[in-house]
């Protein structure tokens, strides 16, 4: 674990429509390439492409796009980047059919009617945002064919097909399960919330340093831990 050279991961803060606060996207540098976790909402497309090419991610050495779950300001710019860049986009299964059908009740238990009709509105998900991915991913999923020494932590409760990424020096990325906007806590929007606390007893249990959430600041996991 010591003698691991600690991986190069590049935040990339991207703010929502309608003042809705921001959302994060993470790149991750290897050896040959890159990795994108998220992808963020279509309002900041040209600042995600920018904050890409700053640090020379460019089409042709991104490898793989990974999407923690399937909502609208997470995979807004997917099916763009897979095809400007010549990439993949891997995800869960059981959020798969929100972004074929542009749908983020699709596999949700009874969705609030007012969100329900609120959410065309917000994050309009038209044909050409909408993608099948190349690569579904489960519980224990290896990354390291693309050069990222990592795997998939299967965290329902946010969505159903929600997943972590935990690397293996014990970065995960948790996407909308856990959120830092103010202080380390459980995302208040949740799908079922039984699961998404089973979900966080099975992260209690694993080898986590550092949490990187979809929405507001890294934190260490310890800090989490001692909240709930
Ligand atoms: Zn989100």
């Amino acid at each position: 674990m010591k003698d691991r050279m600690p991986i190069e991961i590049k935040t990339i803060s991207l703010s929502l429509p309608y003042k809705l606060g921001h959302v994060n996207c993470y790149l991750i540098e290897t050896d040959s390439g890159y990795i994108l976790i998220d992808t963020g909402c279509s309002n900041r497309r040209t600042n995600l492409e920018k904050e890409l090419g700053s640090v020379g991610c460019k089409p042709g050495n991104l490898k793989l796009i990974v999407l923690t779950h399937g909502d609208f300001d997470h995979t807004g710019n997917a099916a763009y980047l897979r095809e400007k860049y010549g990439t993949k986009i891997a995800m869960h299964y059981d959020d798969s059919g929100m972004v074929e059908r542009g749908n983020m009740f699709w596999n949700r238990k009874n969705p609030n009617i007012i969100i329900r009709m609120m959410t065309p509105i917000l994050f309009g998900f038209g044909k050409s945002k909408r993608f099948n991915p190349d690569l579904c991913i489960e519980e224990g999923h290896d990354l390291s064919e693309y050069g990222f020494d990592a795997r998939v932590i299967y965290i329902p409760g946010h969505s159903k097909g929600s997943v972590g990424i935990l690397t293996a020096g014990g970065d995960l990325f948790c996407g909308d399960l856990l959120t830092n906007i103010d202080k380390p806590v459980l995302n208040s929007i949740m799908d079922d919330s039984e699961e998404a606390n089973t979900s966080v007893e099975k992260l209690k249990k694993l080898r986590i340093n550092t949490v990187y959430p979809g929405h507001g600041k890294q934190f260490p996991m310890e800090v989490s831990i001692k909240n709930s």
